[in-house]
């Protein structure tokens, strides 16, 4: 049986939308310091004011402010739903192939990979995630649909592949067939590095958006359960892994900062989108594509570090 919501929440929803828009009119302006990462400029997420933060509570009622509806290519965060994928099919032995240690690295870094003979060192970085997508082509019949139709399922709606983000993603994967080639070259890679490549670009090219970014998080918040419809996704405790792998890996090399000014798990991309959840409460997105040194969004990472102060939300 799934989990039933918390019958008292401590907010109610006119509280709810009076904060998140306070948050959004205090930190959107914190893009204007940022770079929009190098992609087509007909991409919304290379348009640096598009701005958006979205509440999903476990219950379905969902909170947005701006861009919430506009669509961009969901990038690294789809990593989560790779994981979690990965760990529906094969369970922990996923972790044979891919650790759970924050790198302290970039997140396309090869050096580490050399130094730890091919074994990334979490599936939050590039090469973790070329990992998980060759274990995907081992053990799923269609490894594309087992990530794409399980976001697919937690929002809804059928997503799709954005072609244009899907060809700046190939010709921009120099970096990641490197990894994938040195890890080949450990024996971590079992496909063709063509193959894994693909995958992973396709999966990051899907379209989504910052309102069903925070609905796809809520299994996480939930126990593991799809509250949309009752399906268990993945075991309690391996969502709480997941939730752990978030916190401690998950937005690039900043995760530690996360961790101590929001306090609740996160996934970032480069396309300005952070996904985060808050166990027992709801999911949540923050959109604006300029980012930050540490390739986070700046505003998506202060609305965040500001909701989570105002409805106090850290978990530590
Ligand atoms: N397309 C990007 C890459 O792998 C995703 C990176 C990201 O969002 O961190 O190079």
């Amino acid at each position: 049986m799934p989990p039933s919501p918390p019958d008292a929440a401590p907010d109610t929803t006119s509280d709810l939308e009076e904060v998140l828009t306070e948050v959004s009119d205090r930190s959107r302006h914190l893009a204007d310091e940022g770079e929009v990462e190098d992609q087509p400029e007909e991409l919304p997420s290379a348009e640096s004011t598009r701005f958006a933060l979205a509440l999903a509570e476990l219950d379905g009622t969902e909170h947005v402010t701006g861009d919430a509806d506009v669509g961009f290519a969901i990038q690294s965060v789809v990593k989560v739903f790779g994981l979690t994928a990965a760990l529906r099919l094969v369970g922990e032995d996923l972790f044979d192939r891919v650790g759970r240690e924050p790198s302290g690295d970039s997140f396309n870094s090869l050096i580490q990979l050399e130094h730890e003979k091919g074994v990334p060192r979490n599936p939050f970085i590039n090469a973790g995630a070329l990992a998980v997508c060759d274990v995907l082509l081992d053990a799923a019949d269609d490894p594309f649909d087992a990530v794409a139709g399980l976001l697919g399922d937690l929002v809804g709606t059928e997503l799709t592949v954005n072609e244009t983000a899907l060809d700046s993603e190939r010709e921009g994967s120099a970096a990641n067939r490197a990894m994938g080639y040195l890890m080949s070259s450990f024996g971590n890679l079992h496909h063709p590095v063509d193959d894994v490549v693909e995958l992973y670009v396709r999966l990051c090219s899907l379209t989504v958006t910052t309102r069903t970014l925070a609905r796809a998080a809520r299994f996480l918040a939930n126990e593991g359960v799809d509250p949309r419809t009752g399906t268990p996704v993945l075991s309690e405790p391996l969502a709480r892994r997941v939730n752990a792998l978030m916190l401690t890996c998950g937005t690039y090399d900043a995760a530690g900062q996360f961790a101590y000014d929001l306090g609740f798990p996160c996934k970032s991309g480069v396309a300005g989108a952070v996904m985060g959840d808050v166990p027992g409460r709801f999911g949540v997105c923050a959109w604006s594509p300029p980012l930050d040194e540490k390739g986070n969004s700046r505003a998506g990472r202060a609305a965040l570090h500001l909701l989570s102060e105002r409805l106090d939300l850290s978990l530590l």
